[in-house]
């Protein structure tokens, strides 16, 4: 699943290349038009016709970048990557909400992941440092996994 923002954005610029690429056309037949009018050996394009051309690559490179199957995602969440969606789970309880978020199952706060409270360590990195679990407003900030654990 795409986020449907970039599904509206690539869709307005595939209108923009599309009406740039006619006008990149019609630009280049007036160049070599008014080149064959004046018996001229070279066709001089305008720099409108030049920028017109870059406009149309700067679009194909967007959509290229947009494209669904080039997007990181977890069941489209996310747009910092698969991984780092998965890290945001973390702090889940076991009825799906986040921690602070409302759940009633939870008796009206979820109190977050029962198997991982947050200030703890979960894990040690290649070096040996900790990897502890952030709290919730810094959890897409990779260095706050990246801290000394509460004690
Ligand atoms: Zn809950």
């Amino acid at each position: 699943m795409t986020d449907p923002t970039i599904t509206d954005l690539r869709r307005e610029l595939e209108k923009a290349r599309d009406a740039l690429t006619d006008a990149a056309i019609h630009l280049a037949r007036h160049a070599e038009m008014n080149a064959s009018l004046h018996c001229a050996t070279n066709v001089m394009y305008s720099p409108l016709h030049a920028k017109v051309t870059a406009a149309v690559r700067g679009i194909d490179h967007a959509l290229d970048r947009t494209e669904p199957e080039n997007l990181p995602t977890l069941d489209g969440r996310s747009s910092d990557g698969v991984w780092a969606a998965l890290a945001a789970d973390l702090d889940r309880c076991h009825h799906g909400r986040h921690i602070g978020d409302d759940c009633g199952s939870c008796g009206g706060v979820s109190q977050g992941n029962p198997l991982m409270v947050v200030g703890d360590a979960i894990g040690y990195d290649r070096h040996g440092h900790y990897i502890v679990l952030p709290d919730r407003d810094h959890k897409h900030d990779p260095a706050a996994w990246r801290t000394t654990p509460r004690t």
